[in-house]
């Protein structure tokens, strides 16, 4: 379709380009020198220790899962406002999962939520070893409070921010896990910053850096300091947990190193997207979900809930967009309503702020290289539809 307006969309200048035939032409194009370029460009950026690079955020979740020790008979928690790999990294550890629902102001999961669900599994001797929070559209959890819990209660916390690269809570950088043992970011395409497919995982454990680095490449490590066997011999190696290959390709670590370069002017674009967005939905009625003061959003998504709460009147308004060329989403169908969810056990009516989210949020457009014009549609194609269905 020629004049379709998707939801997300990546950005590659004639630098990345220029990035990617240097990587191409150089000796090594997986296990060289970019990856670890990156890594160290991550951490600065984010103001971390140590950053794992590897070929997906799922990747790093689930690592990050295995690191912190999560194995079947463990539990961990999450937001049911999620895309389902937030969940399914701990069900790949053969762990429970659990959901604590949102705040309907900012779809983010609600810590007085958290507070009663872990009162009550205190009591069941059903506490998570690991919770995991979900900074949806780049807009951070109060993280204080969930940390604050955490030691109380006990438990671990992993940052999912797929969203979230370059945004910050009172001032601290997300991704310098000050609230937490690890931060995951996606380099997916639709997100702020891309390398096709990757992510990476970030922590000031030096330890937890490691064992994610060994689960990354096959559990096997070369390093005379690391090896159990005593010996000198140039080809011995040790395999010394179960890994996998999810590493990233120095063809895709040098795309992310040329992107990063451009964080700044792309969260400020963003920025000034979500800004004339505030502006112009003024008169409809909708609310677009806003940042808390001590949040600034990456702006990763533009999510308006529909007043309106009907939920036949939000499908033909959705619909309506669709077919005008407006790639509008829904972030996100509820994770535990989903078959394989539901067959673990979990129904409608367990989290019924996600559900109700679901049944009237709308993500509007907003990617750096969306045009005014554009953006003046989406508005004039919205306010047709709310007209029309009302
Ligand atoms: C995109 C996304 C993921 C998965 O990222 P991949 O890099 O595609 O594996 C996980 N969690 C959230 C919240 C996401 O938006």
């Amino acid at each position: 379709m020629n004049n379709y307006i998707p939801y997300g969309k990546h950005y590659i200048s004639n630098d990345d380009i220029d990035a990617v035939i240097t990587a191409l032409k150089s000796e090594y194009i997986t296990q060289g020198k970019f990856v670890p370029l990156f890594e160290r460009a991550i951490a600065e950026k984010v103001d971390s220790s140590f950053a794992v690079a590897v070929n997906s955020a799922t990747s790093a979740l689930h690592i990050s899962c295995l690191a912190l020790g999560l194995k079947q008979g463990d539990i961990a928690w999450t937001s049911p406002n999620t895309f389902v790999a937030s969940a399914n990294c701990a069900k790949y550890c053969g762990a429970d999962i659990d959901f604590v629902d949102i705040d309907p102001s900012n779809g983010l999961m609600c810590p007085n939520e958290l507070e009663k669900k872990l009162q009550k599994a205190n009591k069941e001797n059903r506490l998570p070893k690991i919770l995991i929070v979900v900074h949806l559209c780049g807009t951070s959890c109060e993280m204080d409070k969930i940390y604050k819990l955490s030691k109380k209660y006990n438990f671990l916390i992993i940052e999912d921010a797929s969203h979230a690269i370059g945004a910050s809570f009172d001032s601290q950088s997300i991704g310098n896990c000050r609230y937490s043992s690890i931060t995951v970011f996606s380099f997916h395409p639709v997100k702020i910053i891309t390398t096709g497919e990757g992510g990476v995982a970030t922590t000031n454990d030096k330890r937890l850096a490691m064992r994610m680095a060994s689960f990354r490449s096959h559990g096997v490590t070369k390093a005379q300091s690391l090896l159990q066997k005593n010996t000198t011999a140039p080809w011995y190696y040790e395999q010394q947990s179960l890994g996998f290959n999810y590493r990233l390709t120095d063809i895709q670590a040098a795309l992310g190193i040329s992107q990063l370069k451009r964080l700044d002017a792309i969260l400020s674009e963003r920025n000034r997207l979500f800004t004339n967005y505030q502006n112009l939905l003024l008169d409809l009625p909708v609310d677009l979900l806003q940042s808390p003061k001590r949040s600034k959003s990456s702006f990763h998504l533009a999510i308006i809930r529909l007043r309106n709460r009907s939920s036949s009147f939000h499908q033909m308004v959705f619909e309506y967009l669709r077919t005008k060329g407006i790639g509008v989403q829904l972030h996100y169908l509820p994770v535990h309503l989903h078959p394989y969810y539901r067959k673990l056990g979990f129904k409608e009516g367990d989290f019924p702020e996600a559900e109700r989210y679901a049944t009237n949020a709308i993500s509007l457009p907003i990617y750096p290289g969306l045009k005014d014009a554009e953006q003046m549609k989406v508005i004039d194609v919205l306010t047709k539809g709310i007209d029309r269905y009302k």
